[in-house]
């Protein structure tokens, strides 16, 4: 059976608007499908072409008890059948010179993040405990809410800000910060191949600052600090889930080996479903910017949010959305 090329991103709506509802659409009939067909989904403006689903199956076989292996497969059923060589995947041109951008000193700058962030996490999450009572329950809920909210609408803010604006070629964050966001795009998988330190340092950078404000309010303020503890525990929430998005993404391209208590919070959509990521992932990439829990991608798609920005952003500067992302995705050497 031949897999059929999905359709361009202008077709799914009258007018070419990428509407939420016409993408999901798009979902249920793959879901009948196991991992690799959407893993070959997922490589890209995928599976242009041809790979046979007997193909993609025989090579799931072999990969099914491997991250890694499964990636292979996948990479490899992305290829042109045209015969102009791998168009996404870790083979692509631009993914190979981006990939190779990744420095020893960006490492550095990532491992001192995670060491950070996870101890300020560890102490504020401990002194937390003792500003909590019992007749702040609701306040604090409804903090620990709002922070994850807050955090699923930063996690699209600087993604979309990241993917539709700036360049490689910026000095310091163009390799720093805007690298890796090109990378995905034309190899949605190198994501799993990233470790810990590499998937969520970037992260942990950008909660550092809040965190450590926290343990100093924490460690000065004690005694009186029960009055502001929802919002201490909103800030909590948002640093958590603010740090955790990365992984949480990571989670959402990874077909095989992934933890039962993941796939379960996957399901019931308390972070980012599997199903829900690959709307992002179609080419130009222009909605579902949200990736920690997705929750705000639907209606933000419905009220058009991020064309708007655009369309003032590029009144104001002249500057064309995604114009170096497409400049990534076309590199052939
Ligand atoms: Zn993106
Ligand atoms: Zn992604």
């Amino acid at each position: 059976m031949l897999l059929p090329p999905p359709p361009p991103p202008s077709s799914l709506l009258p007018g070419g608007a990428p509407g939420a509802g016409a993408r999901a659409m798009a979902g249920p009939e793959l879901q009948d499908e196991a991992g690799l067909r959407e893993q070959q989904d997922e490589g890209g403006e995928r599976g242009r072409g041809g790979a046979t689903a007997e193909c993609a199956r025989g090579r799931a076989a072999v990969a099914s008890r491997a991250v890694s292996e499964a990636e292979a497969a996948a990479s490899a059923a992305q290829g042109d059948p045209d015969g102009a060589g791998p168009r996404w995947g870790a083979q692509h041109a631009g993914a190979r010179e981006l990939a190779e951008l990744y420095s020893p000193g960006k490492r550095l700058q990532e491992w001192i993040s995670v060491i950070l962030c996870f101890s300020l996490m560890s102490f504020n999450f401990y002194h937390l405990l003792f500003c909590l009572r019992l007749e702040h329950a609701f306040s604090i809920i409804f903090g620990i809410f709002a922070g994850i909210i807050t955090a699923d609408f930063a996690s699209g803010l600087v993604h979309w800000g990241a993917d539709t604006w700036g360049s490689v070629d910026l000095p310091i964050v163009g390799k720093a910060f805007i690298r890796p966001f090109r990378e995905h795009h034309i190899d949605p998988t190198a994501i799993t191949r990233h470790d810990f330190i590499e998937t969520n340092g970037d992260n942990c950078m950008l909660t550092v600052v809040p965190l450590a404000n926290m343990a100093y309010k924490l460690v000065s303020l004690s005694p009186a600090l029960h009055q502001s503890c929802p919002w201490e525990c909103y800030v909590f929430a948002l640093a958590i889930f603010g740090t955790l998005t990365n992984q949480i993404h990571k989670w959402s391209h990874t077909y095989f080996g992934l933890p039962r208590w993941v796939i379960f919070l996957q399901d019931w959509h308390v972070i980012l479903p599997r199903k829900h990521h690959r709307i992002h992932h179609v080419s130009p990439h222009e909605t579902y910017f949200c990736i920690t829990t997705g929750w705000l991608n639907y209606p933000l798609e419905k009220i058009r949010f991020w064309r708007f920005l655009e369309i003032i952003i590029q009144g104001l500067t002249g500057e064309k959305p995604r114009a170096d992302d497409m400049k990534w995705a076309q590199k052939i050497k």
